[in-house]
């Protein structure tokens, strides 16, 4: 049962000291009971107090971490339904399917095909983190070894998708120690893949046949001391499906049950039984509700750039706009005699343009100011991205760095040259065309002459 502020309150020292940040202990034991706070961060909390609140004010659901290196991910901890409630924490992560009914030259171009999608996007790199392998039952064990040891070479992140404990135990061998996820344990077999898990360190996937058999079978791991599970709620049909990981997640939120308070694993592959339309549908259905890991036959760019542009979308904070710091941008070994562009902090607008500015291949310096986080003419609106702004960033921070005395603005906001002009003197102002594509040319054109 989550516990009021007002229980919380009871248990701090009362001292008022705001060591904490908050002004009040009261303030404090409000936060702490949102989950907006750690109890921890009281340094005067007693042991007995410490230890009565820690498990009833962790969060509704566990983070669970795997992988190792690069290719490390946390999974769940999330406190919140709805987006707009507040920030979404652990970023659902795709997996790339193998199987043992592959012959080897489908196996091998899914294998290669795995590295086929990087990019990225706002700062942020876009590719398939994780390779599913599933061991489809009465199939050879050592078919499933090779395709193990083949995923393993990619580097990503392992599920191995194997009900059979012994097959389950001789993969792990292989690839234990870069972390990977053991999803096998069912009603079944739960006793023995908690033993292989445990043994191997790693972390459990569960399933069940419907979601109380999902749950008593959740519940019994937890009764062997196995709290480092994740879910997989996928069943036979999507409908199921999407009830089960709708319920999983209110429940552990809303009901605060703990038993459900585990990261999720959604096979979209499965339920698209072949159909890509459809697994894309799937796909971006369950990164909105509420796959902490969704598994797809193959990314290609196809099925990427819609997903994980979704993706970055629900998994930034709304509260706060997406910005760059400000600063000179040197691109294409621009230096201080390369000409000076200057754009907003939003950071759409930042990687659009200086994706621009690196296809032309001209040297330039990309300077940012201050502009709020907001789009060209929403800050030009809001009085953010103005003559005044702009000048007073270049006297204080780009005139004694840079030589060259051209500055180019964008074509949205024309209106600034004559004021920009007046209030740079020596500089030339270069009004750019009104959208980022066209830049190229533009720049090109003006490096030829
Ligand atoms: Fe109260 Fe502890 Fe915060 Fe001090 S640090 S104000 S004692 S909750």
């Amino acid at each position: 049962m989550a516990l009021t502020g007002i229980q919380i309150f009871k248990m701090t020292p009362k001292k008022n000291c705001k060591e904490c940040g908050c002004p009040t202990c009261m303030a404090f034991s409000m936060k702490v009971a949102q989950g907006a706070m750690d109890i921890s961060a009281c340094p005067y909390m007693s042991e007995d107090a410490l230890s009565q609140l820690s498990e009833a004010t962790a969060p509704p659901m566990k983070t669970i971490k795997v992988g190792t290196g690069d290719s490390e991910y946390s999974l769940g901890g999330e406190t919140v339904l709805y987006r707009h409630e507040k920030t979404f924490v652990s970023k659902t992560r795709y997996a790339a399917s193998l199987d043992t009914q592959m012959d080897d030259v489908t196996a091998d171009e899914r294998i290669k095909s795995i590295a086929k999608v990087d990019y990225v996007r706002i700062g942020e790199r876009m590719h398939t983190e994780m390779v599913n392998v599933n061991y489809l039952d009465g199939d050879a064990s050592e078919k499933y070894m090779e395709l193990v040891k083949k995923a393993a070479e990619t580097g990503r992140c392992l599920i191995l998708s194997c009900k059979d404990v012994k097959t389950a135990e001789a993969a792990l061998e292989i690839c234990k120690e870069a972390k990977p996820i053991l999803n096998g344990a069912d009603v079944s077999n739960y006793k023995e893949m908690n033993d292989v898990a445990q043994a191997a360190g790693v972390v459990l996937g569960v399933s069940g046949s419907n979601i109380s058999e999902l749950y008593d079978t959740t519940a019994a791991l937890e009764k062997l001391g196995n709290k480092n599970l994740v879910l997989d709620v996928t069943a036979d049909t999507v409908k199921e499906t999407f009830s089960n990981a709708v319920q999983v997640r209110r429940s552990a939120i809303k009901d605060t049950n703990r038993t459900f308070g585990y990261p999720s694993i959604v096979n979209a592959a499965k339920l698209a039984r072949g159909d890509k339309a459809f697994e894309q549908t799937l796909a971006s259905v369950f990164t909105m509700k509420y796959g902490s890991i969704v598994i797809v036959d193959e990314m290609d760019y196809a099925l990427a750039l819609p997903l994980y542009g979704l993706r970055q979308n629900l998994f930034t904070d709304p509260q706060k706009p997406m910005k760059v710091d400000p600063g000179i941008y040197q691109i294409n070994g621009g230096d201080e005699n390369s000409i000076c562009l200057t754009t907003v902090d939003f950071a759409l607008t930042y990687f659009l343009v200086s994706g621009e500015l690196e296809r032309s291949g001209v040297p330039v310096n990309l300077v940012i100011s201050d502009a709020g986080g907001l789009s060209v003419l929403t800050s030009w609106a809001a009085g953010k991205f103005s003559a005044t702004s702009i000048s007073k960033y270049i006297l204080e921070n780009v005139e004694d760095k840079v030589k060259s005395r051209k500055l180019v603005i964008p074509g949205k906001v024309a209106v600034l040259k004559g004021d920009l002009e007046s209030k740079l003197p020596g500089w030339e102002v270069i009004v750019a065309p009104l959208e980022a594509v066209q830049l190229v040319k533009f720049l090109k054109d003006m490096q030829a002459n």
